[in-house]
């Protein structure tokens, strides 16, 4: 990405703020520290290379609202990462937190690797180095900044994140805490890995509930048939299309990668496909490929749903008249620039923003900071006295009845709830709420688009909430 594309995110997200703010009754110099990035640091160090020399990284951290913390958001690992980029990023984060109701501000991490292309062992000396650069200036901690995974990091690089800052603040009860998507055997907590991804199903599962919106597309409710091309098939896009095609029933026509874009109207196997990417490096040639595309082309065929989930600015003023979807669902961030986006939306197509839709993964991460917090799992304290409960309830019906049931047919309907059961179900709730507050306000008020009713919600929200600290009297 250029550095003009990085200034236009940046722009972007500044101007979706003000096609918000437009339609609220702050006072504007309430709206500009909203709308302002409150701290920006930018960072130089030395790594070990592979080579046994010296490479110097860059690396940045951007909080950009402190009216609630701890300040939360993603790490990024990019050879483009860039001071704007992370700003855009962490604005883009607390306008997330205030829709689906988490209690952060918002923040973003960036550091200019090549996530693919350098050794396991030069990546765990970069994000140690860099936890220890954030931790020296207090931007790391479980009150104070906490981050999660993004573009080019995931579990691995939080497990060295959490074990560094563990290191640095030995006696500090709570130091798990510091970051969420950590793996499993150190604190983190089922369902997050998927939860991005899984989020993005939810939401459009809800959007496409809705039988007036659907008719108004042409479309028949439901997301059951539906034909979805997803872009970029890492940790978003993989889970969503996943989630879509097992659980909601959509057929996943297309899926565009880096090395290119594969095609089929019959539908792909998104399972065999990504295990095909997994062990040979490219989709191309995966079994039942169907036709191979460029990954530009991939996004302008045939389709309902349209799930951008790589990178920002992928559809602009220049490919956006040969998109064919009928909704596009930014499980990205900022995948359309404002020039794109525009011509989809004259053009009569549904966008799900990013700031609703991809919200699913700091929905999880806050219930594994919670769950960090308390220092016990979520079914720890209630399933097994759910278990004697709904047996008792069995047993009463047994009796009154005077039919039995079988042990296994007992033992199925008893069985509580495990912690992934909560992970799911309360990031299922939150995705259905959040998606309803933000519809009713876009057709009770009559505002343009979904976008510019989520970035409504999400300022009356946050200028709320600096008005009841009483900062703004
Ligand atoms: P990831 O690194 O796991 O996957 C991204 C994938 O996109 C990679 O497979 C990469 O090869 C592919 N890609 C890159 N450029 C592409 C292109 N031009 N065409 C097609 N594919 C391309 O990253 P991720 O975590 O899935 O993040 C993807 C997007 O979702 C980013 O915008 C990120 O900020 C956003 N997001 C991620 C999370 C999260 O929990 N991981 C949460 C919210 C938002």
């Amino acid at each position: 990405m250029t550095k003009k594309a990085d200034e236009g995110f940046l722009g972007a997200v500044e101007r979706y703020f003000e096609r918000g703010a437009r339609h609220t009754d702050c006072d504007r110099r309430l709206l500009n520290q909203v709308k302002r990035c409150n701290a920006v640091y930018e960072t130089s160090f030395p790594v070990r290379g592979d080579d046994g020399g010296i490479e110097v990284v860059r690396g940045f951290r951007a909080e950009h609202s402190h009216h609630r913390l701890p300040t939360k958001g993603g790490i990024r690992y990019s050879a483009d990462v860039s001071r704007e980029e992370v700003m855009a990023l962490a604005a883009l984060m607390t306008f997330k937190c205030a829709i689906v109701n988490v209690p952060f501000g918002g923040a973003k991490g960036g550091v200019c690797i090549d996530p693919h292309g350098c050794s396991e062992g030069f990546r765990e000396r970069v994000t140690r180095r860099y936890t220890a650069e954030l931790a020296k200036k207090n931007l790391i901690g479980p009150s104070v900044d906490v981050p999660a995974p993004d573009y080019g990091t995931g579990e691995r690089e939080m497990g060295w994140i959490a074990d560094t800052f563990k290191a640095l603040n030995p006696t500090q009860l709570d130091a798990f805490a510091c970051v969420t998507g950590k793996p499993l055997s150190i604190h983190g907590i089922p369902g997050r890995r998927e939860a991005t991804g899984l989020g993005v199903y939810y939401g459009i599962h809800e959007c496409t509930s809705r039988t007036e919106d659907m008719r108004a597309l042409g479309l028949t409710p439901g997301l059951a048939g539906k034909r979805v091309i997803v872009q970029g098939l890492g940790n978003v896009g993989y889970h969503a299309a996943k989630f879509a095609s097992e659980e909601g029933g959509a057929l996943v026509v297309g899926i565009a990668e880096i090395e290119g874009g594969i095609y089929d109207p019959d539908g792909l196997d998104v399972e065999a496909v990504a295990r095909h990417r997994r062990e040979t490096g490219s989709l191309l040639d995966a079994p039942g490929a169907g036709k191979v595309l460029s990954s530009a082309e991939t996004l302008e065929q045939e389709c309902d749903v349209l799930i951008p989930a790589a990178l920002e600015n992928q559809i602009t003023a220049e490919n956006a008249p040969r998109i064919r979807a009928r909704i596009v669902a930014e499980g990205a961030n900022g995948p359309l620039d404002p020039a794109g986006e525009e011509i989809l939306l004259e053009r009569g197509v549904l966008v799900i923003p990013d700031i609703y839709l991809n919200a699913g993964g700091v929905t999880v991460s806050y219930f594994e900071w919670l769950k960090n917090l308390s220092h016990a799992s979520f079914e720890r304290m209630t399933t097994r006295y759910e278990e004697i409960a709904s047996l008792r309830v069995l047993d009463t019906i047994e009796r009154l009845t005077e039919k039995s049931l079988s042990a296994d047919e007992k033992r199925a309907l008893a069985e509580g709830p495990k912690e992934i059961d909560f992970v799911y179900s309360a990031l299922a709730e939150t995705m259905e709420q959040s998606y309803q507050r933000v519809h009713d306000l876009w057709k009770r008020r009559g505002l343009p688009d979904l976008r510019t009713a989520a970035f409504c919600f999400a300022i009356n929200h946050i200028a709320n909430s600096y008005l009841s600290q009483g900062i703004f009297p």
